[in-house]
C-alpha cells in the first residue's frame, strides 16, 4: 500500500516538476525562459501572494472546510535556506502561521543550535490547511497540495531544503524509505525550476515523542551547518 502511495506520488511529482507554474499561477504574460534565480523581491512577493491566493481559492476540500486559517509560510523570502513540515497543527491553524506550537518551539531551538532562527530561514508545509485531529495529510490531500509546494519552492528557490518527517520526505523525494534511513543524506535534487540541495531529517514532534533520537538530529543539523559553509550561504539576520 505505502509503496503503492509512494510510486503515484513519485510519477505524479515527476509530472508537476516538468510544467512552469508561472504559467498557471501568475496572471502575468508568459515568459517561457524566465529564470527563477533572478526574482527580486517584488517578484516573488508578487509570485506568493499570487500562490497564496490560488491556495486560498480550492474548492472541495476537506482540510481547507474543517480549518480556521490558511497557513502558508513564516521567514524570510530571500532565505537560501528552505523547511518544509507536514502540515499545520491547532496552534498554527489559530495563528495562521507554520510552527508556532510546541514543535515549533523545539524547531526553533533546533535552528539556534546552528546559528539560525526563524527570520533567516523560510518555513511552509506539505499541506497548507490543518488536517482535523492532527492526522496525517491523506494522499489525496498530499496530491492536491504538490503543485502549490513544487511553485512555492521554485519562487523561494533555496539552495539548500530540510523536509521534516516522512510526509515532506515521501511527497518531494517520493521515495519509499522510512525517514529513519533517508535522514542525514544529502541528495541533490531538480523541483520544477529549482536546483537544490535537499536532506531530510526528524520532525520536532517526533523528536518530542522519542528525545533519544535528538542524537541523530544533531547529526543532520551539523551536516545543515556545514553545507551552509560550503555552498558560502550568507545568513541575514
Ligand atoms: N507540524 C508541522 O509539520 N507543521 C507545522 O506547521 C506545525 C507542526
Amino acid at each position: 500500500m505505502v509503496k503503492k502511495i509512494n510510486s503515484k506520488l513519485n510519477k505524479l511529482f515527476k509530472y508537476y516538476s516538468l510544467i512552469n507554474h508561472n504559467f498557471i499561477y501568475d496572471k502575468k504574460s508568459i515568459n517561457r525562459y524566465m529564470p527563477t534565480k533572478n526574482l527580486n523581491n517584488k517578484d516573488k512577493e508578487r509570485l506568493l501572494k499570487n500562490l497564496k491566493n490560488s491556495i486560498k481559492s480550492i474548492k472541495n476540500c476537506q482540510l481547507k472546510k474543517n480549518a480556521k486559517n490558511l497557513v502558508f509560510s513564516d521567514g524570510s523570502l530571500n532565505s537560501k535556506i528552505m523547511i518544509i513540515g507536514e502540515g499545520p497543527g491547532a496552534n498554527e491553524d489559530k495563528e495562521g502561521l507554520p510552527f508556532v506550537g510546541r514543535a515549533g518551539q523545539l524547531l526553533n531551538k533546533m535552528l539556534l543550535s546552528i546559528k539560525l532562527n526563524r527570520k533567516n530561514v523560510y518555513i511552509t508545509n506539505v499541506v497548507n490547511y490543518r488536517p482535523p485531529m492532527n492526522r496525517k495529510p491523506s494522499e489525496e490531500e498530499i496530491e492536491r497540495y504538490l503543485p502549490f509546494l513544487v511553485k512555492h519552492i521554485e519562487i523561494i528557490n533555496p539552495k539548500i531544503l530540510i523536509l521534516l518527517g516522512s510526509t515532506a520526505l515521501n511527497t518531494i523525494i517520493g521515495d519509499q524509505e522510512v525517514i529513519s534511513k533517508a535522514r542525514g543524506k544529502w541528495i541533490r535534487k531538480e523541483i520544477g525550476l529549482c536546483k537544490t540541495e535537499v536532506i531530510a531529517s526528524f520532525h520536532p514532534a517526533f523528536l518530542m515523542r522519542q528525545p533519544d533520537q535528538k542524537k541523530m538530529s544533531w547529526i543532520d543539523l551539523k551536516m545543515i551547518r556545514e553545507k551552509i559553509k560550503e555552498l558560502k550561504i550568507k545568513i541575514e539576520s
